[in-house]
């Protein structure tokens, strides 16, 4: 049997709607065009989390990295009306940035898009799954004001986020749970996400939190029960607010109509 590869995009996919996951990774269908805040929030975290890692080392890093970001893309692959907003949205996106680095201010980080990759694990037995392999990049590994190492990921909204979320992302866990995997299940690890808030006044907002072997216990019931729904092929259209913001909803709904 092929190992089941998971990440935590694909475990969040497959909890907010199995037909996505179904399309994006059974399927593995690409939309034509990639939507502007997906884009846009793709460019603004690359450079942020470059400027945050490597800005202090390298001059005029935001506006290098912001070129090498767009340079891979052509408008027409995007949803922008023509080059010309394309341009527009790099200017705009390039400043945002720098204004969010400078709110950031200065961080002890040590690396960025860390790479992890583990057979599942349960983490008081140790019995290992390794028809599960569990894998992720973390955005930013710290030393946060306490001293300790930490886990950020970074996000960007266009709202303030819930103050719980923090306690609550399942990404968080899974790179919690991934550091564990090599350090041991007996690690309490401090993680944060890093809310870049894209409303007219931008803001910064932190929302701090830890993980403990409760957590990774828990993480790993959520991992085994998804892993049987995927393998027993079950995918269905959770349909919602979410929907808005799918990239799939064109042949989604077509198909619906179409049945
Ligand atoms: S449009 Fe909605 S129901 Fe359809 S795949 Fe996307 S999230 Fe699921």
């Amino acid at each position: 049997m092929e190992p089941l590869l998971l990440s935590k995009s694909r475990l969040n996919v497959y909890c907010q709607c199995p037909e996505k996951y179904r399309l994006s990774y059974v399927e593995k269908v690409v939309p034509d065009k990639t939507p502007i805040p997906l884009i846009e929030g793709l460019a603004l975290h690359h450079i942020v989390e470059n400027c945050l890692v490597y800005g202090t080392k390298v001059p005029d890093l935001a506006a290098e990295v912001s070129r090498e970001f767009w340079q891979a893309r052509s408008w027409e692959q995007t949803e922008y009306a023509d080059e010309t907003a394309f341009t527009k949205a790099q200017e705009h996106i390039l400043h945002e940035a720098t204004t969010f680095v400078a709110m950031i201010g200065e961080l002890q980080t040590h690396e960025m898009e860390t790479y992890m990759e583990h057979p599942l694990v349960h983490p008081q037995t140790g019995e290992v799954d390794e028809s599960i392999i569990l894998r992720g990049y973390a955005d930013i590994i710290d030393t946060d004001p306490q001293g300790r190492i930490r886990v950020i990921d970074i996000k960007t909204s266009a709202r303030s986020p819930n103050t719980e979320q923090a306690n609550r992302a399942m990404e968080l866990t899974v790179y919690a749970y991934l550091m564990a995997c090599t350090f041991g299940f007996h690690i309490e690890l401090p993680v944060s996400l890093l809310y870049l808030v894209r409303s007219r006044q931008a803001k910064v907002v932190w929302l701090d939190s830890q993980r403990s072997i409760p957590d990774f216990v828990k993480l790993h019931e959520s991992i085994i029960s998804i892993s049987r729904a995927i393998r027993q092929g079950l995918f269905w259209k959770n349909q919602g607010m979410h929907c808005t913001w799918c990239v799939h909803q064109d042949i989604c709904f077509a198909a619906s109509l179409a049945a």
